[in-house]
């Protein structure tokens, strides 16, 4: 889930691998460790917590000397956060060390199975198996013991492995969770993601599933884990450090936030044109024909990305002249789905390494659905498995509660519904009316972005409630799920979203004196409906927190406090509706003193079912 980076070459590493972790961190974590191979011999050090107290850890120790190493970030999923439980991990005989993302999932039978070899477990930890189960096989090659350990796994992995005995050796491996070499002069640096490889080089060697890598100083070799030879394949990192640094800005997300115009230009440059009203989207080119005959389109994510989805669903019905449906990758996956001829699969992440929406795709494609992917990490799995696809370009997202990738993907989403549409019944006047209205957008972001101040204000006034509804009808019933989600991530406070409509199936019972409950009320077809609804949470002494159209004065007799966006085609108001909720829950974070880049439990890209 979280971080991994390894170094070899001519240099001290620690201080390259702390540095490494650092630009990690936002990957969500809960402890830290590395371990380093020098003449001496193979030092590891761990400490809980943040990778600030493992450097102080090494600091109060004098530093390790060493050319060789690697580190992690661990987001505990098989025993509790303890220093023992952290990574690396080595085995008990051969001096093999090993620090793993993911999950393996056979771990209970293969520790009971080396146990009975008489080995000594020190942690509750799947990876401490996989390390003993390295060293069991192993017999003079790390190489050959790491594929025959990754042989007799199930699960998802990204692996770095070093062994005493093999003082210039470093071997890797991935499946499932992303893992990439970094290739420099005379030196390799291998992370998890770009962020902490692009400070030494941008020349890098992605895996695929089931690759290993073996690396020395004189070069690398590329295989499978049944040793069969693998062409490595070469990509350039496009990434500037700039991008990955907070700046003025005090936290990530408030970076991300503010960010969202100029990201949002650079979504939609060069893929309009305006004359025709049309959408031109490279990565789909060679697809129209079978867009053009899609029957169904089905869209699936989690988090953030699902809401995206959501909305993405209203639009592809609306705009893409097309049945869709939009659902939770990890309910479709397991429940037997059933795909007719013609379905398109739309797999929507932000990282393009969410593990239950990849499983998603997988299942859909292998039922013969088409797969295209809403991403925003190029190069990711996600990217490389559908059929086709079309990036965010937003840049890359730090803050562990994406906003920037969410505007970026119903965007990008609306692209798609337009490129759908203009093949079916879209007429080109409306297709340009909405290039006219979608250009746009990011001038009117800013003009929400100017309310900061007074969206803090009122967030200040309820901060000690701790129970919060959304509430939207429509393209904006998941911009309402999205809100309640952004402010149950980082501010801690209990909130939920759902359409106005259905609070009085249920919830109403919730509300009472003061509860805050926001609207989304902007001017749009259900208008008048939401009204109604207002006016139910007022009559049970609720507080109303509006998100309302510009120039709509009938709304602040109604609500206590209104918060203003500008006018737009009611398509393409999520939007714009989102932001006041982006910067409400980055405030009430703020407010009650959390860690915003940091949330508790949480972690960037999920990369375990
Ligand atoms: N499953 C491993 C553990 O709980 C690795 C978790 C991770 O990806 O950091 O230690």
């Amino acid at each position: 889930m979280c971080g991994i980076v390894a170094y070899l070459g001519g240099r001290r590493c620690e201080p390259i691998l702390i540095e490494g972790l650092k630009r990690l961190e936002y990957r969500g974590y809960d402890s830290a460790g590395l371990a380093v191979l020098s003449p001496k011999g193979l030092r590891i050090e761990r400490a809980v917590g943040r990778v600030a107290n493992l450097e102080d850890k090494l600091e109060r120790l004098g530093g390790l000397d060493g050319a060789l190493g690697m580190a992690h970030t661990r987001w505990a999923t098989h025993g509790g956060v303890t220093e023992a439980n952290a990574h690396p991990h080595r085995d008990d005989r051969s001096g093999i060390c090993l620090v793993h993302n993911g999950i393996i999932e056979n771990y209970a039978a293969l520790r009971t199975y080396l146990e009975e070899k008489g080995h000594k477990f020190h942690s509750e930890t799947d990876t401490e198996v996989l390390a003993m189960l390295v060293g069991e096989l192993y017999e003079g090659d790390l190489e050959h013991a790491v594929q025959a350990a990754l042989r007799e796994v199930t699960g998802a992995y990204a692996i770095c492995v070093i062994c005493e005995k093999e003082p210039g050796v470093l071997v890797c491996a991935r499946k499932g969770s992303p893992l990439i070499v970094g290739v420099g002069s005379g030196e390799y640096v291998v992370a998890s993601d770009p962020s902490a490889i692009v400070a030494h080089t941008t020349q890098a060697v992605t895996l695929d599933d089931y690759n290993v890598v073996k690396i020395t100083r004189e070069g690398f070799r590329s295989s499978t884990i049944h040793d069969v030879d693998v062409t490595p394949k070469v990509m350039q990192l496009e990434l500037d450090l700039e991008q990955i640094e907070l700046g003025s800005y005090s936290h990530f997300m408030q970076k991300e936030i503010f960010e969202q115009p100029k990201a949002l230009r650079n979504t939609l440059r060069g893929r309009v044109d305006l004359d025709e009203g049309k959408v031109v989207l490279g990565g789909l080119s060679n697809f129209g024909k079978d867009l053009v005959r899609a029957r169904r389109v089905l869209l699936t994510g989690q988090g953030t990305a699902l809401h995206a989805a959501m909305i993405g669903r209203y639009l592809m019905e609306d705009v893409g002249k097309v049945p869709a449906t939009a659902e939770y990758a990890s309910e479709f996956r397991y429940r037997n789905p059933l795909i007719e001829e013609g379905t398109v699969v739309v797999a929507v992440s932000q990282s393009g390494e969410t593990a239950d929406t990849l499983a998603a795709l997988t299942e859909a494609k292998d039922r013969g659905a088409l797969a295209l992917g809403v991403v925003n990490v190029v190069g990711s799995t996600i990217s490389r498995e559908t059929d086709a696809g079309v990036y965010l370009r937003v840049g890359p997202e730090i803050g562990v509660a994406s906003t920037k990738a969410f505007t970026g993907q119903v965007m990008v989403l609306t692209l798609i519904s337009m490129f759908l549409g203009r093949r079916r019944s879209l007429s080109g006047e409306r297709g340009q009316m909405l290039i006219e209205e979608l250009q746009k957008l990011p001038d009117k972001i800013e003009r929400v972005l100017e309310q900061d101040r007074t969206i803090r204000r009122v967030t200040e006034r309820y901060i000690e409630r701790n129970n919060w509804l959304f509430l939207g009808r429509g393209y904006n019933y998941p911009v309402a799920m999205e809100g309640a989600l952004k402010l149950k991530e980082i501010s801690y406070i209990h909130a939920e979203g759902m359409p106005a409509a259905e609070m009085k199936h249920g919830p109403i019972a919730l509300i009472d004196q003061g509860m805050p409950a926001v609207f989304v009320a902007n001017k749009g077809p259900q208008y008048e409906k939401v009204m109604s609804n207002i006016a139910e949470v007022r009559a049970r002494g609720g507080h109303v927190i509006a998100v309302a159209t510009e120039g709509d004065e009938h709304i602040k007799t109604v609500a206590q406090d209104v918060l203003y966006v500008p006018d737009c085609p009611d398509c393409l108001s999520p939007i714009l509706t989102v932001v006041p909720l982006q910067l409400m829950a980055y405030h009430a974070a703020v407010l009650r003193g959390h860690d915003v880049d940091k949330p508790r439990n949480l972690a960037k890209s999920v990369t375990v079912e």
